[in-house]
């Protein structure tokens, strides 16, 4: 019997609303290739409808006390928690990542809930007293109007939950757009967000791809855009929101590398590694994709790296037993085994070659074997590009500047780890390393959401990043008002 088909709707001024397009995309389940839900391309009017619905209810919604927005977090809080089996749940089904996995990342999602409730404090401005004789000045910040986001598949709970909490919190209205492969876990969230007391139209949810997300980026009533996806699409929406004069913050893709001293813990690191490189089967953007090693630790690091891997069980996520799920699609399994292929022409060595995996049970589902690459020099497009699955580059230098150059040689700015046991080196490492997050013996580098997420170069198109207060200052704007008050000092009252 095959998986039930939900057929998805909008939700659009607190209410599901059946979409008139007669375009529709299948979303499957990866661990089956069984379709889990059928999407609408949503038309141009009901872009609209959601944007307009969304600035009807601004003007009340920006004027309700930052309490008591942060108390339907609370409630939003308390819903996810409660339900957080079954978010996570969703998570893998959609996703195929592991229900570990999916659990730290609901758990993230519930994170930025936590900050977002802090709003009276976070949003709080400043009052400077007599800047000159008798006159005073403060500072409010002030939310926008409404805000779009534009998910990806790989996180399909937490990356649109980096935004809406905050944005909301803030005064604004939202709107969502969900990555098309991935619509379950924001389906859900939105009836959450009904449930926990937000006002009709204060959150709306839209479904498509990119003709949607490119409409929701250009509408004339949005204030500003949060994109997470890819680099052409991260770099196609930065330029459509700004030239039609919008704030924009996009984050693209990545290729991070891992690199490995001589004086570091394998044993803690090798484990560390294999998570950062298979964990969510290498779809995460803080993945590491290449590993360097520094002088003397190539071989030994090689061989137990390969060793550690080769155990890795491939499955379903919802199986306890499963160490690493499916890709996203058949695409995704085709784009990988491509350059593996690639890079075996252009000399590389496979230690562990990941294509032909199959799971007995699982004939339907997206697989790529855990893999490992040697030889691999920085022209290769298995180092250059970003694979986003679990294919792993090893690269050797001499020197840790050399290795700190390889990292610099690459377009991509997300993150960057070093495994060392010397103070020295990490400081020298955090130092030079142009990215936004760095790990030291720490493979997957994700901020906490009181924290700022963001890259650089082709990692990130804008200035101000996910999260924190960082992104109360994208959420809102400041109004600095100058007040003198007549003076009464001086024995007259002004107002006799
Ligand atoms: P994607 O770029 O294919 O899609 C992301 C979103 O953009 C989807 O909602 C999609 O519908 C929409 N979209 C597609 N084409 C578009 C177009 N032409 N114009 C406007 N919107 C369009 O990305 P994906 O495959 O869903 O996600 C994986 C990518 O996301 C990887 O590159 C990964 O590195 C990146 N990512 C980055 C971060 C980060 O923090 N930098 C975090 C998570 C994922």
């Amino acid at each position: 019997m095959g998986a039930e088909v939900r057929r998805l709707s909008n939700w659009i001024n607190g209410e599901w609303v059946e979409s008139a397009s007669t375009d529709r995309l299948d979303a499957d389940n990866p661990a089956t290739g069984e379709v889990i839900a059928s999407v609408p391309l949503s038309t141009e009017s009901e872009i609209d409808a959601a944007v307009q619905t969304a600035k009807a209810a601004f003007p009340a919604w920006r004027d309700t006390p930052a309490v008591d927005r942060g108390r339907v977090l609370f409630r939003l809080h308390s819903l996810m928690r409660d339900r957080f089996e079954e978010l996570s749940r969703t998570v893998t089904i959609e996703n195929g990542k592991t229900l570990e996995e999916a659990r730290g990342e609901v758990l993230r999602a519930v994170e930025n809930v936590e900050v977002a409730a802090g709003v009276p404090t976070l949003q709080q401005g400043s009052f400077s007293s007599d800047i000159s004789a008798a006159i005073d000045e403060h500072s409010i910040r002030e939310p926008l109007g409404v805000f779009a986001q534009i998910g990806p598949f790989n996180f399909p709970a937490m990356v649109p939950f980096w935004f809406a909490p905050l944005a909301v919190a803030c005064g604004n209205t939202f709107v969502t757009k969900p990555s098309q492969k991935t619509p379950l876990s924001q389906t859900l969230l939105t009836e959450l967000t009904a449930e926990a007391g937000f006002p009709p139209s204060v959150m709306n949810l839209v479904h498509g791809a990119g003709e949607q997300a490119q409409a929701l980026s250009a509408h004339p009533d949005v204030a500003g855009v949060s994109f997470v996806g890819s680099t052409p699409v991260a770099r196609a929406v930065y330029e459509t929101a700004t030239r039609h004069g919008k704030r924009a913050q996009c984050q693209g893709g990545a290729k991070n590398h891992l690199v490995v001293l001589p004086d570091a813990d394998l044993d803690a690191a090798i484990p560390n590694i294999c998570g950062s490189t298979y964990g969510c089967a290498g779809q995460r953007c803080l993945a590491g994709s290449v590993v360097v090693t520094v002088g003397s630790v190539r071989e030994e690091l090689t061989e137990r790296l390969v060793e550690a891997t080769s155990s890795i069980r491939l499955g379903d996520g919802l199986d306890p037993d499963t160490g690493m799920g499916p890709v996203i699609s058949a695409e995704s399994r085709d784009r990988a085994f491509t350059y593996i292929d690639q890079a075996v022409k252009d000399g590389a060595e496979l230690l562990l070659d990941g294509r032909g995996a199959t799971v007995d049970e699982l004939p339907g589902g997206y697989w790529v074997g855990a893999t490992v690459l040697h030889e691999v020099t920085p022209d290769m497009p298995v180092v250059r590009d970003e694979i986003f699955g679990p294919v792993v580059s090893l690269m050797h230098a001499d020197t840790l500047q050399e290795a700190i150059d390889m990292v610099e040689a690459s377009p991509f700015g997300n993150a960057a780890t070093l495994y060392t046991n010397s103070g020295g080196a990490a400081r020298e490492f955090t130092r030079q390393v142009n990215v936004g997050n760095v790990g030291i013996n720490v493979g997957v580098a994700a901020p906490m959401a009181f924290y700022p997420f963001g890259g650089r170069k082709q990692s990130f198109f804008g200035d101000i990043h996910a999260q924190s207060t960082e992104l109360v200052r994208f959420y809102t704007d400041p109004k600095v008002v100058i007040t003198r008050w007549p003076d009464k000092t001086d024995g007259r009252d002004p107002w006799d």
